[in-house]
């Protein structure tokens, strides 16, 4: 379903077959926090989801959710935040256009965290220091963005927001997904399984006030007295749309998620108006950390020039890359802190071992003195403590001066990088969704990966800006679409 569906009108409807308060389309994290807090609102909710069950996407998750301003974990293991400088972090590195949106996410995200507790979502009062796409071990907090990247350390108070799940590694979604699919079952909400929302229904003043649905075979229309919201997720699993929206991704790269990840959500939005933003925003990675100690190492490019800071988030890491000529990298160290990366999926393939850096320039083809030169400022800087390239964090400095030296090859055309998207619907901080004019369209809500919320791309992203911000809009959504009047 990539073509936009028409719309249907109401007035055309024969029958309906069910009705509700609230109809919410997709049962993943947004859709069981927004069906949650509508029912809590004193609304009927009824979720259409595609799948046999509910979970989507979200128990798939590593369970990673970004949150700060002073939670209970930050305040147990000693880490000061505010949601100031939560706020003043968030609007410098991931290019959300709409402070509003953020401001209302930072300043209720201490209440954010302690609702999910209350769902019966696990977090430990742990602290994971080591450098780690997903902390191995069981522990909650941990840096999981650009906090420490030159210049948002001197912007904001450089502190740790990424919040795990209790389970030791990945699999923190499931855990999450258990607990609030459960809470919403025991409180009420009716989920309706194996049924496709196809298209949008609505009344005369061009309000939302259903949806049809294809449920084995047979559609069906289901009516909404107060509101519709959309979570139904993201589009990573839609060829025909990441070829149109991300172009320029080699197709080496494979998508995260389940595969009714197909953009269901964006074009039932777009039927109704919405506008989108962010399209071609992805976060990609194929992180060549851990081990942390391999941040030592330089990134170059097929110019044998260095082109980012290697402390970024491996998010950023892997946005800098896919914008080298031929999408290509080349990870060097030397042989103090030669290790293999340890993310076998990523697959960044050891090229060689070299007794000098003019003999690895050659080996590499790169363009005759390049890395020579690269690897002299370089071990200048590092000497001297400061990299004047690109500010990379001391605690990654040192002269890579001990042969011999080795160069994997992190590139997208022989590494394995994967991918979720970031665009989607335009909403408001009230979760209203937008048109072309900045409009709001009337009885229409969304959350969650269909909506283009904080994070803008993989530079600006930090692991668990999904999930908390789809967790947190699902609400307000769901809130929101419990206080409209009956139609
Ligand atoms: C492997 C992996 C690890 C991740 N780790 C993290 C992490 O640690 N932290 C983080 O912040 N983010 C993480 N993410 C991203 C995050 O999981 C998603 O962005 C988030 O779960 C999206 O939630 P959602 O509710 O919007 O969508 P989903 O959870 O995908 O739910 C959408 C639901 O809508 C249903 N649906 C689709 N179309 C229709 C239709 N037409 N009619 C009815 N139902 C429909 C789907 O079946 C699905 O159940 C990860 C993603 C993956 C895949």
């Amino acid at each position: 379903m990539t073509e936009i569906p028409g719309l249907i009108a109401a007035s055309d409807v024969e029958e309906w077959a069910d009705e509700t308060d609230v109809l919410i389309i997709g049962f993943g994290i947004a859709g069981a926090c927004a069906a949650l807090e509508a029912r809590r609102a004193g609304a009927d909710a009824l979720v259409i989801e595609r799948a046999s069950g509910g979970g989507g996407a979200s128990a798939l998750s590593a369970g990673i959710f970004y949150l700060g301003g002073g939670t209970a974990v930050q305040e147990a293991v000693g880490i000061e935040d505010t949601p100031e400088d939560m706020f003043k972090f968030l609007m410098a590195s991931t290019g959300a256009p709409d402070a509003e949106l953020v401001r209302r996410f930072c300043d209720d995200s201490v209440e954010h965290f302690d609702w999910l507790e209350t769902q019966g979502v696990p977090f430990e009062r742990t602290y994971y220091k080591d450098k780690a796409v997903i902390a191995p071990t069981s522990e909650c907090l941990a840096s999981t963005g650009n906090e420490k990247l030159w210049p948002y350390r001197e912007i904001a108070a450089p502190v740790p927001r990424g919040h795990k799940v209790a389970i030791e590694g990945d699999g923190g979604g499931a855990v999450a997904m258990e607990a609030l699919i459960a809470r919403c079952l025991d409180e009420g909400v009716r989920p309706l399984y194996d049924s496709r929302v196809t298209a949008l229904i609505v009344d005369g003043d061009e309000r939302l006030v259903g949806a049809c649905v294809r449920q084995f075979g047979e559609e069906q229309s289901l009516r909404a007295r107060r509101a519709v919201i959309i979570a139904a997720g993201g589009f990573g699993m839609n060829k025909d749309m990441m070829d149109e929206h991300v172009p320029n991704l080699p197709e080496t790269a494979e998508p995260l998620g389940i595969p009714n990840n197909d953009g269901d959500a964006i074009v039932l939005g777009q039927s109704a108006g919405a506008a989108t933003r962010a399209m071609g925003g992805i976060i990609a990675t194929g992180s060549f950390y851990p081990p942390g100690h391999l941040i030592k190492g330089v990134l170059v490019n097929m110019r044998g020039e260095r082109f980012i800071a290697e402390d970024s988030y491996h998010g950023r890491t892997a946005d800098f890359i896919l914008e080298q000529p031929n999408s290509a990298a080349y990870l060097i160290v030397d042989s103090e802190i030669f290790a293999y990366p340890e993310i076998e999926t990523a697959k960044h393939r050891l090229l060689d071992g070299w007794d000098s850096i003019t003999e690895m320039e050659a080996g590499l083809k790169l363009p005759e003195g390049s890395l020579q030169t690269t690897m002299d400022q370089y071990n200048r800087d590092a000497a001297a403590g400061h990299d004047t390239l690109f500010n990379k964090h001391p605690d990654w400095l040192k002269p890579l001066d001990k042969g011999p030296f080795a160069a994997f090859d992190v590139g997208y055309g022989n590494s394995t990088y994967v991918y979720l998207t970031l665009g989607g619907l335009r909403t408001t901080a009230d979760a209203e969704v937008l048109d072309e004019q900045g409009k709001t369209v009337p009885g229409l809500y969304a959350a969650g990966a269909c909506v283009s919320s904080i994070p803008q791309d993989g530079k600006g992203y930090a692991s668990g800006l999904s999930l908390a911000p789809a967790s947190y809009y699902g609400r307000v959504a769901g809130r929101n679409a419990a206080r409209l009047s009956n139609r």
